[in-house]
């Protein structure tokens, strides 16, 4: 097969490497995006949430609180469940999580967060509108509820924290909840409507979507493994199913593979991943959700999708390739039927699996690899990659470009492990 030229290759097309695509494109460069799957969306950014979470600046961190530990270590909590199994291997992992969740380094988190969360809606905009995708995207924000008055002091407190930060949202009653979404159950006493985010029926969707413009706007999209990828001359070299390809730079936009690949270059990320579920289920006697809601305590999300009600769990910490397990979905799903009583049956065959992909400090690596001209890395985007996707991919491609990027770099930077 012919030799292909191309000044980029990005690899992975999940949300994360599609928009950085297109945001490289964008600047003039001839741009190749490989996955293994052929296809975009086809592992993490499948089956999310669905919201572009404007107002998620902190993100979430390791609880220092005893009680809460206790509780999650003992499998009381069903927000997180843990594979004992997998301790051993991903304990350092965990204790590198617990280290960087100091209140101190929350708040710089949260500063840093900021300059790319304030943009998220904005570019999800740009690359949708283009794409004939707005339908995707909804102007609907999400509801916080709560079930106890001590639900209501943290989720006043949570929202109270996002304030200085200019970040709307409107604590509401019972009724005020119901006026919304008028057939959540008894057990849900209040709640808080995070106004601004967008959110959407259907993140593979969108995501597809983005690719498809990609490719409209002249980027080759070829299947491929990106672990055949090795320096060549004063580039880089793939193979593809299309053959061999030649680029001066690679993009690892690898989500939760992406220290796979770092690995072979002697890069040691701490990348690990909080894996979470997704059933879809109908509603029953016509019932209907306008907006995800998050049972504050119980910590899982039930949204409206295009494929039914869509329940995604919190997180469950494992190996990355540990079997999925049908047990955290089991464990919440009665709490779905409590917060939402017309919740019906299931209509996925089995629960899915999706790894985000955590580095300790819960900020994404964007930059250039430290060692290594010509390699850059786009990745560690957490619970936010939807969030996060395009806007990451103007940083990286501002960076590539040699311009003054919109948003400080360094703490984004690979050098930091
Ligand atoms: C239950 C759940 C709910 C979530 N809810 C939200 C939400 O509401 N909002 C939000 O912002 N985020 C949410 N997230 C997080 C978000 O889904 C992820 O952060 C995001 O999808 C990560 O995108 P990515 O492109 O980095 O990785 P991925 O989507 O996993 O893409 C990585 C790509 O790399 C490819 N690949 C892997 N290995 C190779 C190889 N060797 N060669 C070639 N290709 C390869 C894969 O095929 C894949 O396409 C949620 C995640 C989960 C699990």
């Amino acid at each position: 097969m012919a030799l292909q030229r191309t000044d980029v290759v990005v690899l992975g097309a999940g949300i994360v490497g599609v928009s950085a695509a297109l945001h490289l494109q964008a600047k003039g460069r001839a741009v190749t995006l490989v996955d293994r799957a052929g296809a975009a969306a086809t592992e993490t950014s499948f089956g999310n949430t669905g919201i572009v979470q404007s107002e998620a600046v902190f993100p979430y961190m390791f609880p220092r609180a005893p009680g809460e530990i206790a509780a999650a270590a003992l499998g009381l909590d069903p927000r997180v469940r843990i594979r004992y199994a997998a301790l051993p291997s991903i304990a350092p992992w965990v204790w590198r999580y617990f280290l960087a969740s100091s209140p101190s380094r929350r708040l710089a988190a949260g500063t840093t967060m900021r300059g790319l969360v304030g943009r998220c809606v904005a570019e999800h905009r740009a690359l949708a509108a283009p794409a004939g995708a707005e339908a995707l995207l909804r102007p609907t924000g999400w509801l916080k509820v709560y079930r106890t008055k001590r639900g209501q002091d943290i989720a006043f407190k949570d929202s109270e924290e996002t304030k200085p930060f200019g970040l709307p949202s409107e604590a509401l009653s019972r009724e005020q909840v119901l006026a919304l979404e008028p057939h959540l159950g008894e057990v849900v006493i209040g709640g808080v409507h995070f106004t601004d985010p967008l959110t959407t029926p259907d993140p593979q969707a969108l995501t597809e979507s983005y690719a498809r413009l990609f490719v409209a706007r002249g980027g080759t999209f070829v299947a491929g493994d990106a672990l055949t990828l090795a320096q060549s001359g004063d580039g880089w070299a793939l193979t593809t199913a299309a053959g061999s390809l030649q680029a001066s730079a690679a993009v690892v936009a690898l989500g939760p593979w992406t220290a796979d690949l770092a690995r072979a270059f002697g890069y040691r990320f701490p990348l690990g991943v909080k894996r979470g579920y997704h059933m879809h289920y109908a509603a029953k006697d016509g019932a209907i959700l306008n907006r995800p809601v998050l049972d504050l305590e119980r910590g899982y999300a039930l949204t409206p999708m295009t494929h039914g009600l869509r329940l995604t769990t919190g997180a469950e910490f494992a190996r990355r390739d540990d079997p999925p397990s049908p047990a955290h979905l089991n464990r919440v799903e009665p709490y779905g039927r409590e917060m939402f009583p017309s919740l019906g049956a299931r209509l996925d065959p089995a629960p899915w699996l999706g790894k985000r992909p955590c580095l300790p400090d819960m900020i994404p690596v964007i930059g250039p690899a430290p060692r290594h001209k010509g390699l850059w890395f786009d990745f560690g985007h957490q619970h936010l990659g939807l969030t996060l996707g395009p806007v990451s991919g103007r940083l990286l491609a501002e960076l590539m470009a040699g311009e003054t990027p919109f948003v400080d770099p360094t703490p984004f930077r690979a050098d930091r492990f």
